[in-house]
């Protein structure tokens, strides 16, 4: 082993768990302390002030200025006491993390001296010099005005001494540049056409929610063997590295036993989690060595979204505390499973009723199969969009590459749904029995039956229907969640809105309500069978099948990406209010100008490693090899000297090769790179990037790998694979 390698091999292995202290209470005493929900704002706000604020959060009634700063008084005076000196407005800029610009709460007190003061100004609306985020060309640098504006509907929060305040991010002429505006227009979208539909069945319904669990995968690294690869510090990923002979094969490490300095790491990750009102449920190994997975209880998804944002967070800076690096990376490794986000997601009343969940009543199990149709209709007319919702450069890796999830939308439903639907699509409308009597009656299990009943719950299926939800599998775990959440709501809320119109149309016909309703799903069924498969995904059958069925199967991300410019999709997003054409074309400059960026700076890392790390070290020991040769020949006779060194020989030369084939790609793809930069059109050259530029990685990986297998250990300076995934 290489000095570098064994000092900081040996230095992961010296490591000793970290005590966390346990705080005073139960977990539920702590939670949300550092929060400033409703609980604080009751304390800390007038009645009259709090409905107001109260009305804010359900219902978007705009706040007036005297309120804003009566709010922005009692939130000062909460996060002084919880001994905050700094505050900012957290936002979602394009670029898959959050923005935050600390300022103090100092002014000056007139006297010469300061005193602390947040108005409702400060509060409501900011003003960041944003010029270099993100924007498409929307806001161009000389008129670099962008609004932060204060989001009352997910709460404030502490982080360190920073009164964090949620906000969205728009330029001065209004359009959104972050994830967060968007998102809060798709939920308020899905929100009216969800309640429009529950009219049909109740009534009484107000409002409708949309959830979201997630379920965050990582890797953990030991610090010091991530220091030691420029590869992993520069992108998130190793670009080289032979899979080590045990990786994942043993099924050992899936809900094993949690190693001890993992433990420690993830005591305090859930005590900040809980203190910051993340209500985090579940840890557990996952399936590759050094693999992860933490999951909170649902949430409304807006929320949900901000408290995934700030546990990525918490756990890069948490895990240093413990030696560690998060590796949030779709893609880590070669060779063993890539991290996803599962996007649990479902819709619920302000009546507690859960609508992709069956009921107790046939008119219960009528609503229910009404919104799993709608759901599989939306999925089914904007399947190429959802994918293009979670594409991105560092997610390609896991799509299509034979783990979750194949690189086509499909929905799996199981046996029970399965069957439902095929009934009521081969029955009469007028048989169809939704309150008693004869004929099919839509008789489904309560959800407890179906959950226990998961033996045919598919993993290979990219958005499968799990009991009372949907879990939307291709997310990325390093994403943005808003982005596939946006587009699924406001897909959602189009076809909801295109069913009430269709169902109306009949009734107005003078149809019996319930009649126009199963019509209309029937009609849907058929319509969007394409998009159900409940068989394995990642079969070549499947992609046959699924190009047959003219389903989306583009696998080139900067081409997938397309997809949000279609005509069918400018429509939904326009007539769902969600965004307009120039923020799309915007959104997708930025998309493709990321994955050009990402590539590129990939493809250097690759090549500077290969030329200053691997190819020195393979020719200084191809030397000593070589020297080994001429020694033999002056120890021996000719022949002897000959046969002795035949094998060497066969190194010596092997090394050579591969060198040669690496200097050459090397050189190829710099040049590759060299006209792909010259490109003007963003989409083009990220087409370039992907066509050119991004096959030549593994090309010469697998000659930089071959070296490694070959190159004396004591020479090899880069930590290996099974150094980096099994030491801890
Ligand atoms: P599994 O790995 O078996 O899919 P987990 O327990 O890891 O399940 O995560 C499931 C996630 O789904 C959790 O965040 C859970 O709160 C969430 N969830 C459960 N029911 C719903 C629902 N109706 N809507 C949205 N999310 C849900
Ligand atoms: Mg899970």
């Amino acid at each position: 082993m290489s000095t570098l390698r064994f000092r900081v091999v040996e230095a992961a292995f010296g490591k000793k768990a970290v005590d966390v202290a346990t705080p005073a209470g139960k977990q539920s005493d702590y939670f949300a302390s550092k929060v400033f929900n409703r609980e604080k704002m009751f304390k800390y706000l007038s009645p009259k002030v709090f409905d107001k604020v109260e009305d804010s959060i359900e219902n978007g009634t705009p706040l007036d200025m005297k309120t804003a700063d009566a709010v922005a008084a009692g939130m000062q005076q909460w996060a002084l006491a919880n001994g905050a000196t700094h505050y900012t407005h957290w936002f979602h800029p394009l670029t898959e993390g959050t923005a935050e610009k600390h300022d103090t709460f100092l002014d000056p007190d007139g006297k010469g001296g300061l005193i602390e003061k947040f108005s409702g100004k400060l509060l409501v609306q900011q003003e960041p010099d944003a010029s270099s985020f993100p924007s498409g060309g929307i806001r161009n640098t000389f008129e670099a005005r962008g609004y932060t504006a204060w989001d009352p509907s997910s709460p404030a929060f502490i982080v360190g001494d920073t009164l964090c305040i949620p906000t969205i991010f728009i330029s001065y002429t209004g359009e959104s540049l972050d994830y967060k505006a968007p998102l809060l227009k798709a939920l308020e979208s899905v929100n009216k056409a969800a309640v429009d539909v529950c009219h049909y069945f109740n009534p009484d319904v107000k409002k409708v929610y949309a959830y979201l669990g997630w379920e965050q995968e990582y890797f953990l690294v030991d610090e010091g063997l991530y220091a030691a690869r420029p590869d992993l510090l520069l992108t998130g990923r190793t670009l080289m590295g032979h899979e080590s002979s045990k990786n994942q094969q043993l099924e050992d490490h899936y809900f094993g036993a949690i190693p001890i300095r993992v433990l420690g790491f993830l005591k305090e990750l859930e005590i900040e989690a809980l203190k910051l009102g993340i209500p985090l449920k579940t840890r557990h190994n996952e399936v590759a060595p050094n693999q992860f997975e933490v999951a909170p209880i649902f949430e409304e998804c807006n929320l949900s979204n901000d408290h995934n944002l700030l546990i990525m967070a918490l756990m890069r800076n948490l895990a240093r505390n413990h030696g560690f690096r998060v590796l949030l990376h779709e893609k880590p490794f070669k060779g063993i499973n890539g991290s996803g986000k599962h996007n649990n997601w479902s819709l619920g009343t302000d009546t507690d009723i859960l609508l992709m969940a069956p009921g107790q009543t046939p008119e219960d199990n009528l609503r229910f199969i009404t919104f799993v149709v709608n759901v599989l209709k939306a999925v089914y007319r904007h399947n190429g969009l959802l994918k293009a919702s979670i594409a991105s450069a560092s997610n390609a890796h896991r799509l299509g590459a034979n783990e979750a999830p194949p690189a086509i939308i499909s929905s799996f439903l199981g046996a029970q749904v399965s069957e439902v639907l095929e009934k009521l699509e081969n029955t009469e409308v007028s048989e169809v029995i939704v309150g008693g009597k004869q004929g099919f009656k839509l008789d489904i299990p309560r959800i407890p039956e179906l959950l226990l009943d998961n033996t045919d719950r598919n993993r290979t299926s990219p958005f499968a229907f799990t009991g009372n939800r949907f879990e939307f599998r291709a997310v990325g775990s390093e994403a943005n969640c808003a982005a596939a959440m946006l587009v699924l709501n406001a897909a959602v809320a189009e076809q909801l809105k295109l069913f009430k119109h269709e169902v109306d149309t009949l009734i107005a016909a003078g149809k019996d309500t319930y009649a126009a309703i199963i019509e209309v799903i029937r009609k849907d069924i058929k319509e969007s069978k394409a998009i159900h498969y409940d068989k394995n995904g990642y079969t070549d059958e499947w992609k046959a099948e699924a190009a047959a069925r003219g389903l989306d199967c583009e696998t080139s991300v900067p081409l997938i990406i397309d997809a949000y410019l279609r005509e069918s999709s400018v429509k939904m997003f326009e007539s769902t209010g969600v965004m307009t054409h120039i923020e799309l074309k915007a959104r997708n400059e930025v998309k493709w100008e990321t994955y050009t960026k990402k590539v590129q700076i990939e493809a250097r890392v690759l090549g500077d490693l290969a030329m200053n790390h691997i190819i020195p070290i393979a020719t200084r020991y191809q030397s000593s090899l070589i020297d080994n040769v001429y020694k033999l020949r002056d120890l021996f006779p000719v022949d002897k000297a000959a046969s002795m060194s035949v094998r060497n020989l066969e190194i010596i030369e092997d090394i050579s090769n591969h060198i040669s084939f690496i200097k050459e790609k090397v050189d190829e793809m710099v040049e590759a790179r060299k006209v792909a930069n010259k490109i003007e059109s963003e989409r083009e050259k990220a087409i370039a990037y992907h066509d050119t530029v991004f096959p030549m990685f593994d090309e010469i990986r697998y000659h930089i790998d071959k070296l490694e297998l070959v190159v004396d250990d004591e020479l090899w300076t880069l930590p290996k694979y099974r150094e980096l995934l099994f030491v801890r």
